[in-house]
């Protein structure tokens, strides 16, 4: 039996991020095991903490134990986390730089750590007895509640069926009826409509028994927009389900993604939980236990979903598998699709990476065959693929057009509000970097070291922030020599204008960071918009994801160039996805459709494989560039992100960092530090940002030297400097 355990407190400070050793009383020890939330006294004033058993042992190879503190009890009687956990709370935290307590803490919901309890209330339970006498009204009532018994509260018999609260405390007296509190669940429970089960279709059949005859654990499921891509998870899930196993489906964000739901649980019935962190602490404490009991088997859920206590987890399905989100952005910074391969293993089951357009690392494993590619070209109703047209906006400044809208654009919007069809407007817009380009003959400005746009800023200069070489901003353009040089940058507000301007009757919908604010904000613009109360819907990013309405037979990108030209060496990558999720929103019903793409850099590559559909060609022309800027699939990279109110005292700690890790790394030849240098935001919150990349085959091992180094340099500004460690950020902005 063990007799000392090694325990993770429950605490945010970096000095406390190592296992403490406990005594274990001997009243514990039959009960204790490796996972148990347990109650330690902790530091000088011996406070009572909570902590967490990650190691026992039944011996210290080290002196003796005399003055070694005691656990003091244990919170739950059963472990909370599981041996699986702890294995994977090991792993992020050698892969992601994290603390232990980060790892724990997304494992187990806040509700739960905050020690939440069931929610119960006193609902009106129906007695068997003989009715004998009871009076007319009385025994109407009774029948109500027997129908009912254990459902309601008697406000709720009261409200809903118009039964007085007299008459039920009478019943209550007579002895017809008793009270009992009964466990709330606090899910949603709305009813959706059957999603009928669809014949598949011949490629979605080979996809299908591809995966499930392979011997890959992990498929990359490429399919068209419209492939029939859902069918397939349903075909998977289906068959999960059958075998007693559990099924979790994570999509990119819950809100962004009504469909997914409304088809999922028209399909397998209410009985699917739905996880993702907008949920209340309530309502996620619930649905934990709902899995962790095995009560449900299927959970649709956000990124944070991964983390759920499945019992048996029998299938993984990550849909638009390239999207952002997949990354956390907190600590721990996880990359969920690492996750999700990591449990694969554990639990001996399968992954299913699905996109139109899959991410360059996912595409490029799969190229080298360490995952499997499934693919599907044709739509799954043989619908055709939208029209693509690209619009070259110089040439509308060449016949004084200075309009947002091309002529094309403008003609298009006309003819669909004539015929009664819907439009789509779509503008990228992401944080508050913007290039500087020529409006006449299309250059952008680049660093030559970075091969990305670099970023306007007011005092008249062009920064690269991945390396900090900064420059003035020039007049004229290099190229042309015209005077058409201009900082770029639109908003949807601003469409919507213009629009309202030139389409007096048009019904628009605006859907941004600003209009989805509230709660739901979301989904009735969707609905609204599905239902067609509007004709034209105006959107960024949000409107890119699986939102499927029949009637839209025209997207419109109003400006290509702002995600081409993002400063960031996915910016190609992540247009590629953009524009075709958007695009492929077009022609979804019995009606064709139009993208038209506006740019005033026409003969981009990215663009025109956008335009063919081509990604694979896209990438014939990525990967190169990729590697010869030593970019990911090709190296690592891992960011050191420094923050803090004193820029002084910041730009300082940044340069002695940098030149500290310079040296430290002077072995490792295939390292290349960029920076120190301001990141592309310079300042978010009052807060100064600063940063230093390393780029190379960084490795679990060296990333782990370098955040030791990182942290012990730094213990002595730790009060004013914030330090965030992220490897393979998602963005450099
Ligand atoms: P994806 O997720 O690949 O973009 P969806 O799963 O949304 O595609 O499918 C596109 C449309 O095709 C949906 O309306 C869906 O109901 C329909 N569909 C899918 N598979 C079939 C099939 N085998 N037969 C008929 N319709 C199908
Ligand atoms: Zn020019
Ligand atoms: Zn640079």
């Amino acid at each position: 039996m063990a007799e000392y355990a090694g325990i993770i407190i429950n605490n945010d400070s970096v000095q406390v991020d190592k296992p403490f050793t406990y005594k274990i009383k001997e009243e514990f020890k039959s009960n204790i095991s490796l996972g148990h939330r347990v109650k330690v006294p902790f530091g000088k004033g011996n406070r009572q903490v909570e902590g967490f058993v990650i190691e026992l042992y039944d011996s210290l190879n080290k002196s003796n134990d005399f003055r070694m503190k005691s656990i003091s009890s244990l919170i739950d009687n059963e472990p909370i986390l599981t041996d699986n956990d702890l294995k994977l709370i090991l792993f992020m935290r050698k892969r992601y730089l994290c603390k232990y307590i980060d790892a724990i803490r997304v494992m187990i919901p806040p509700g739960i750590m905050r020690g939440g309890r069931e929610k119960t209330k006193s609902s009106v339970f129906f007695v068997l007895k003989d009715k004998g006498l009871l009076r007319e009204n009385y025994s109407k009532a009774l029948d109500i509640i027997e129908k009912n018994s254990g459902l309601y509260t008697k406000t709720e018999l009261n409200k809903f069926y118009n039964i007085s609260m007299y008459t039920i405390n009478k019943l209550q007296e007579k002895g017809f009826v008793e009270i009992k509190d009964v466990q709330v669940q606090r899910v949603d429970n709305r009813v959706f409509e059957n999603y009928e089960k669809r014949i598949l279709n011949e490629e979605q059949t080979l996809a299908l028994n591809k995966i499930v005859n392979s011997q890959y654990r992990v498929f990359l499921l490429k399919g068209v927009t419209g492939s029939g891509k859902t069918e397939i998870y349903m075909n998977l899930v289906e068959k999960t389900i059958k075998n007693n196993k559990s099924a979790l489906i994570l999509v990119p964000e819950i809100a962004l993604t009504p469909q997914m739901i409304e088809r999922f649980k028209g399909r397998f019935g209410p009985d699917v939980a739905v996880f993702h962190s907008r949920l209340s602490d309530g309502e996620r404490f619930d649905e934990w236990f709902r899995v962790k009991e095995g009560r449900v088997k299927l959970v649709i859920g956000a990124r944070s979903a991964i983390f759920l206590p499945f019992k048996d987890l029998g299938l993984i399905v990550i849909d638009e598998e390239h999207e952002a989100t997949y990354k956390s952005e907190m600590s721990p910074r996880y990359n969920t699709k690492e996750i999700a391969e990591y449990k694969s293993i554990l639990n001996s089951c399968k992954v299913i990476l699905g996109s139109a357009t899959p991410s360059v690392e996912s595409y490029y494993r799969a190229l080298n065959e360490e995952i499997e590619l499934v693919e599907i070209k044709k739509r799954a109703n043989a619908k055709a693929m939208p029209d693509m047209h690209i619009v070259d906006m110089r040439e509308e400044l060449r016949v004084q057009n200075k309009s947002m809208f091309s002529r094309l654009l403008y003609s298009k919007i006309d003819d669909r509000l004539k015929k009664g069809e819907q439009i789509i407007l779509f503008l990228n817009r992401r944080g508050f970097s913007s290039f500087v380009s020529c409006r006449k003959c299309g250059f952008v400005f680049k660093c030559k070291h970075c091969d990305v746009a670099m970023t306007y800023h007011n005092n008249g200069f062009l920064t690269c922030h991945y390396c900090g070489v900064s420059e003035k901003i020039r007049k004229t353009c290099p190229s042309c020599g015209s005077i058409y040089v201009k900082h770029f940058g639109t908003g949807t507000e601003k469409v919507e204008n213009e629009i309202k301007r030139l389409f007096s009757n048009a019904r628009v919908l605006r859907m941004d960071v600003d209009t989805t604010r509230s709660k739901n904000s979301f989904e009735k613009i969707y609905n609204d918009f599905k239902n067609k109360q509007a004709d034209i819907l105006i959107g960024t990013q949000m409107i890119s994801k699986g939102l499927d309405f029949e009637n839209v037979s025209l997207v419109g990108v109003i400006a290509a160039d702002m995600s081409i030209n993002m400063p960031d060496y996915k910016a190609s990558e992540r247009s590629f996805q953009l524009i075709t999720q958007v695009s492929g929103r077009a022609g979804r019903g019995e009606i064709g459709g139009d993208v038209i793409i506006q740019t005033y850099n026409p003969e981009n590559y990215t663009l025109n494989y956008i335009k063919n559909n081509d990604y694979e060609g896209f990438l014939r022309e990525e990967l190169p560039l990729r590697k010869a800027m030593n970019y990911p699939p090709f190296s690592k990279l891992l960011l050191i992100g420094i923050s803090s109110k004193f820029e002084n005292e910041l730009i300082d700690f940044a340069k002695k960092l940098g030149s500290e890790l310079s040296s430290l790394l002077e072995d490792y030849g295939n390292l290349e530090i960029l920076g120190p240098c301001p990141c592309a935001i310079q300042k978010i919150k009052e807060m100064y940002r600063w940063q230093i990349l390393i780029k190379g085959e960084v490795n679990e091992i060296i990333a782990n030297i370098i955040k030791e180094r990182v942290y012990d340099f730094s213990k002595d500004v730790y009060n004013n400097i914030r330090i965030i460690l992220d490897v393979n950020p998602n963005s450099l902005i």
